[in-house]
This record gives C-alpha cells, sequence and structure tokens, in this order.
C-alpha cells in the first residue's frame, strides 16, 4: 500500500493510467528537479487494477492542461505538514499552447517555426484540438 501521509510536504499525483506515468514525468520536466521524485508503475489499484503513482517532495507549480492532456482521470493532491490539503480533479482545457503540433503535414505551423501556436478543444471525450491555422483536428 502506498502511504500518502509519509510525505510531509509536496504532490501526489494518483490513478495515473498503468504505463502513462513515464510521460508525465517527462512531460513535466521532473527529472530536472532537485528535489525527491518518485514514480511509481504498475502499482495496484482497487479501481483501475493497475495504476501508476508519482510522488514530488516539494512544491511545484503543476501544468495541468499538460496533465489533462495525457491522463484525465489523474487526481492531484497536495500534502502539508502530512495532511493531505488539497485536491485537484482535472478536466480538457478548451485552448492549449505550445502543448500539442498539428498532425497536418502541410499546415503553415510544419513549415515555418511559430511560436504559440494554439489549439481550442473540439471534442473533449476525444480530447481533439483544432489548429488555429488549418483547423486540422489533432488528439494526444
Ligand atoms: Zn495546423
Amino acid at each position: 500500500m502506498i502511504n500518502v501521509s509519509k510525505l510531509k510536504k509536496g504532490i501526489v499525483i494518483d490513478h495515473i493510467t498503468a504505463g502513462k506515468g513515464y510521460k508525465i514525468f517527462r512531460q513535466l520536466n521532473l527529472d530536472e528537479l532537485d528535489a525527491v521524485v518518485v514514480l511509481m508503475r504498475n502499482v495496484d489499484s482497487a479501481k483501475k487494477g493497475k495504476k501508476d503513482l508519482i510522488k514530488i517532495e516539494t512544491d511545484l507549480q503543476i501544468n495541468f492542461d499538460v496533465l489533462a492532456l495525457i491522463d484525465p482521470g489523474v487526481t492531484v493532491t497536495y500534502v502539508l505538514d502530512g495532511e493531505k490539503v488539497k485536491k485537484v480533479k482535472l478536466t480538457p482545457p478548451n485552448e492549449v499552447i505550445d502543448i500539442l503540433s498539428c498532425k497536418n503535414p502541410r499546415c503553415i505551423t510544419n513549415q515555418e517555426h511559430i511560436e504559440h501556436v494554439h489549439f481550442r478543444l473540439v471534442n473533449a471525450e476525444k480530447k481533439l484540438y483544432a489548429c488555429e491555422f488549418c483547423d486540422a483536428q489533432t488528439s494526444l
């Protein structure tokens, strides 16, 4: 069993779909943190069978948009003085910037270097986003 209360201060990203923990780890640049970071894979879960879990022993600005795109079912729990102080549930963001790249090979964003390309949500269930330049739909 994972005992979250052992964590004095930090963040627990729980209920990660098994196999996606490493992707989240990389996308949040957790390998660049100086703090203790634990990635647990294939943990037994009552709800999901197997799950991944990440513990970060520091305060960190988490990019919830990235998390919601990779795995919208995760829960993020903040721990302070060994107590769970806040739990965050994710919803797909209405708009993402810089996270996606357009899958249309003829799109201008793939021909030239364009910064801050906006994608707007067109289907929350399928996590489909439309490119602001060509309207092609891209998902993660
Ligand atoms: Zn495009």
